[in-house]
């Protein structure tokens, strides 16, 4: 059977909830703190795991007590964690997050041991034909390119999602199948102005992305939905609407709504479907990792939309 193979960040978060952001040289009181497994790599191998998909991560934790906690929240939901490594003397990867009563937040990420990696990992790293690899932007582009050179080389597909966003280089353009990105993204890497209330400028943007060899490309929309340019092709998946409590994470269980359905034998548009209902039932619950649901769930509310 085939896999999802997840090469990306490992980070917890640790969120305050404070009535206002401190301003510069102030300490004040926050009234709780939480911590949520998190970095997009983690995410979307949760995801990937939770809609059906055997799932590998290649990750890398140091060995502070949240390296510990991380590799043991990823063991539990079932994601095969032999290629996440523990770095010895070295920070997990963590991000700070404030969220004030206003619900604005601010983030501070220290990448930590996502920052490290040598070249080791990729002879240890079996890809096979018709495995998914999947990658974001917050590990160096060396481990981005090393992968997906080497799945493609077998006949694996790649699935890229430039964020943070920055230059996509021509290495890994090349080896890229499908991007994933939101509208603020696709502006950046396009040079076009995106309004998502008008369809043509994201189609658009979309299509000069294409003509530039950067794969097929889907846009997502938060509740405007997603877009879709493959060879040619343009189409429009309409959100489910709900009442949306906390988006963090959406992007990522679209993403791997997308993997695990193409693993599961659908064609791009029908795994499209299902990654936008798996992304609407997260945005109605808190959290990232813990607000994906389980493919039962997606099956249910796609039965009742006569997509099954
Ligand atoms: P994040 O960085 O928070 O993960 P993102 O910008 O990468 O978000 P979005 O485009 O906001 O990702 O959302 C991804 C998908 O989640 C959308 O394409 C849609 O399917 C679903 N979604 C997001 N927000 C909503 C919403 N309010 N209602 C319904 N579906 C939503």
């Amino acid at each position: 059977m085939n896999k999802a193979i997840v090469v990306g960040s490992i980070n917890m978060d640790i969120v305050a909830f404070v009535q206002d952001h401190p301003k510069t040289g102030e300490t004040i009181f926050g009234r709780e703190v939480k911590y949520f497994p998190g970095g997009k790599g983690s995410n979307q191998a949760v995801s990937c795991k939770r809609l059906g998909s055997e799932t590998l991560m290649i990750g890398r934790l140091g060995d502070d007590a949240f390296g510990g906690q991380l590799l043991a929240f990823q063991q539990q939901q079932g994601i095969d964690i032999s290629g996440v490594r523990q770095l010895e003397n070295t920070a997990t990867g963590a991000a700070f997050i404030t969220v004030a009563d206003s619900a604005d937040n601010s983030i501070v990420v220290v990448p930590g041991a996502n920052a490290l990696w040598d070249d080791g990992f990729i002879d240890e790293l079996t890809i096979e034909q018709g495995d998914i690899v999947l990658a974001q932007f917050e590990i160096p582009d060396t481990v981005i390119e090393k992968t997906f050179n080497k799945a493609k080389a077998v006949g694996a597909m790649t699935i890229l999602n430039p964020t943070p966003v920055r230059t996509i280089n021509a290495d890994i353009r090349n080896s890229t199948d499908l991007i994933v990105v939101n509208e603020h993204e696709l502006a950046a890497l396009s040079g076009r102005e995106i309004d998502v209330h008008k369809d043509d400028t994201i189609f658009n943007g979309a299509a000069r992305l294409h003509q530039e060899d950067y794969g097929t490309i889907i846009v997502t929309l938060g509740d405007k939905g997603a877009r879709l340019v493959q060879a040619g092709q343009k189409h429009a998946i309409a959100a489910r609407p709900v009442s949306a409590v906390d988006t963090t994470g959406a992007g990522d269980t679209f993403i791997g709504g997308i993997a695990a359905g193409l693993l599961s034998g659908l064609d791009l548009i029908r795994a499209c479907e299902l990654a936008n209902i798996a992304a609407s039932i997260s945005v109605t619950r808190e959290g990232a990792a813990a607000s994906i649901p389980s493919l039962d769930e997606v099956n249910k509310l796609l039965r009742k939309r006569g997509h099954m």
